[in-house]
């Protein structure tokens, strides 16, 4: 694993606004609190999701995005970027790789944080379609995309974007996680980020006790203390 020192950039590469906050907010506010430069990059509006069925699809789209904005900001993230990808739709594919490739030029992240591409048979939720097709997608766009001039040659003669390894991906929602970070310190600042999800979790009974819980049972896998919180990773040396 690269050691603290050496990650100074880090990618979130997601497919629905509020994956990013299940997944990864406490470590998030924990390399900001390093002074680690995070960038949310969002593939869909999340425009299916939701529990209010009143608003018309555009301005859930619209929602979803000035939820995350503010979700971000509770962890200390500024920079966000979205793809606009229709919610529920997303599949594995060129257009999607080349474009995150390019953010991954702009940002020149050490570490990308992404889903993982395979299905979770433990527990089904991780597993959405649109996660998958990201998370796979991410992964190639970090090996080879990215990294090779050759790939996406419009990138650099159009757009002057130069390639870029990262060296790292951390991969969220997989059945075998091999690093965990103990996020006690920031589950006030997760659970925050969460909250900013309105339309997604305000009608949720006990969400709280709910977060919490997965959390507590992170840290117990870890084999973390109890009373310990923590947020487990498939991290993936892509160096
Ligand atoms: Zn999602």
């Amino acid at each position: 694993m690269l050691p603290e020192n050496e990650i100074n950039r880090v990618l979130v590469v997601t497919a629905h606004p509020d994956d990013a906050d299940f997944g990864a907010a406490g470590s998030v506010a924990l390399f900001g609190d390093r002074g680690v430069e995070v960038t949310y990059l969002v593939v869909t509006d999340g425009d299916a999701g939701g529990n209010e069925r009143t608003l018309d699809h555009s301005g859930m789209a619209e929602l979803r995005r000035a939820e995350q904005t503010a979700a971000a900001k509770c962890v200390g993230v500024t920079d966000l970027r979205f793809l606009g990808y229709s919610d529920g739709t997303v599949v594995p594919s060129l257009d999607l790789r080349k474009a995150i490739a390019r953010v991954i030029r702009q940002v020149r992240p050490d570490v990308v944080i992404t889903h993982h591409p395979d299905r979770n048979y433990q527990f089904v939720a991780p597993s959405h379609p649109d996660h998958r097709a990201v998370g796979g997608s991410a992964l190639d766009a970090v090996y080879p995309d990215a990294r090779n001039p050759y790939a996406f040659p419009e990138l650099l003669r159009e757009e002057s974007l130069a390639e870029w390894t990262v060296r790292e991906v951390w991969l969220t929602g997989g059945s075998t996680p091999n690093h965990y970070v103990d996020i006690t310190d920031a589950i006030d600042r997760k659970l925050a980020a969460l909250r900013s999800h309105v339309s997604q979790v305000a009608h949720v009974e006990g969400f709280a006790e709910f977060v919490r819980g997965r959390s507590a049972a992170w840290a117990e896998q870890a084999g973390f203390d109890e009373g310990r919180y923590a947020e487990g990773f498939q991290v993936v040396p892509t160096a």
